[in-house]
């Protein structure tokens, strides 16, 4: 391997290690893992249900400790870091992709792990921490190629291998990614873009592109484009393919609902439809949208832009099930903001 990649790789790789196959007995070595002097102390190493008693002189046995105290520390310290960026981040820049920021609190998580992680061993001592631990088979790691020959009941059992210390950098790594796709969940909302003008549709959100929506008048569940955006107040903006504005609002993006907004085209109504599966007399109940104008706040959707099913075709835990439905309004059951009751069956 090239210098320059070992040293980045060097907070990673443990060492070129020995690996004493499962079921020795690291005892019978009779010497330190670390520096071979006398053993005066047994640690046990683990993994999962499998412990092996690993033997230590005093020295070494402090150095053991020590690390188990510096690796809690990088990986609290590469948590709050991935987590504290996931945030900052999705504050501070919430058109960032959730990938985007996803990246960044990995990226920032593993950073201590560079900084911290970079141990020498002392004069004399094979490495700076534990010298013998668990891998996956059930066997035993070690640091110095003599402790392993000695450990072994038959020296030929010890063979060669790289180890990497993955699984707490993975942790921290998983806690980041997480702090972010919660942030990014928490600080936008889905708005989902209908283009109803019968021309394709650029929306802009703050002056930035948001999404570019097929034409679709008809009421359809594949209809539009759903987008995340910030929460709060935003301009949004749609365009024409001519580069023509077709419509400008200032709108409120509200934090977990989902919105629907379709510019451009007044003459179409919206409204919700309600129904009871469990207990199709109570019939279904009509709304129409909250507020005015292209942009909309949505109750609970269940069945975008289509009829509800026949009752005898809805599986349902009992709950209301709600469609969105739109029309032109010259067609359309509700346009006045009175409750419509519908005879049940339809
Ligand atoms: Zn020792
Ligand atoms: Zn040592």
């Amino acid at each position: 391997m090239n210098p320059a990649a070992r040293a980045l790789l060097a907070p990673w790789r443990r060492a070129d290690l020995w690996v004493v196959a499962r079921g020795a007995d690291a005892t019978q070595a009779g010497a330190c893992a670390c520096c071979l002097a006398p053993p005066t102390h047994l640690e046990p190493a683990r993994r999962g249900v499998r412990a092996v008693a690993v033997p230590y002189c005093a020295a070494c046995r402090r150095h053991v400790h020590a690390e188990r105290t510096r690796w809690l520390a990088i990986a609290v310290a590469g948590g709050l870091a991935g987590a504290s960026v996931a945030w900052a981040l999705a504050l501070a820049a919430p058109w960032c992709s959730a990938a985007a920021i996803a990246l960044g609190a990995a990226l920032a998580s593993a950073l201590p792990w560079w900084g911290l992680g970079v141990a020498r061993p002392a004069p004399g001592h094979e490495v700076a921490g534990a010298a013998a631990w668990v891998v996956a088979d059930g066997a035993l790691a070690c640091a110095s190629e003599a402790f392993a020959r000695r450990a072994a009941s038959d020296p030929s059992r010890a063979r060669r291998w790289v180890g990497v210390p993955v699984r707490w950098a993975l942790s921290t790594t998983t806690l980041a990614v997480g702090s972010a796709l919660v942030a990014h969940a928490l600080l936008t909302a889905e708005v989902r873009v209908l283009a109803l003008t019968g021309d394709r549709l650029t929306v802009w959100a703050d002056g930035r592109p948001a999404a570019v929506v097929d034409p679709a008048r008809g009421e359809s569940s594949a209809a539009g484009v759903r987008v995340r955006l910030p929460t709060g107040r935003i301009l949004l903006e749609a365009r024409s393919a001519d580069g023509s504005v077709v419509d400008r609002a200032e709108v409120i993006v509200e934090r977990g609902r989902a919105h629907l907004y379709a510019p451009g085209d007044h003459g179409r109504c919206f409204w919700t439809e309600t129904a009871h599966p469990s207990d199709p007399a109570m019939g279904a109940v009509r709304r129409p949208l909250e507020g005015s104008g292209p942009f909309h706040a949505l109750p609970e959707i269940d069945i975008w832009l289509a009829p509800l099913p026949a009752p005898a075709g809805v599986r349902t835990s009992g709950g209301a099930v709600t469609a969105l439905r739109q029309r032109p309004c010259t067609d359309a059951p509700v346009r006045a903001p009175e409750l419509a009751p519908v005879p049940a069956g339809l």
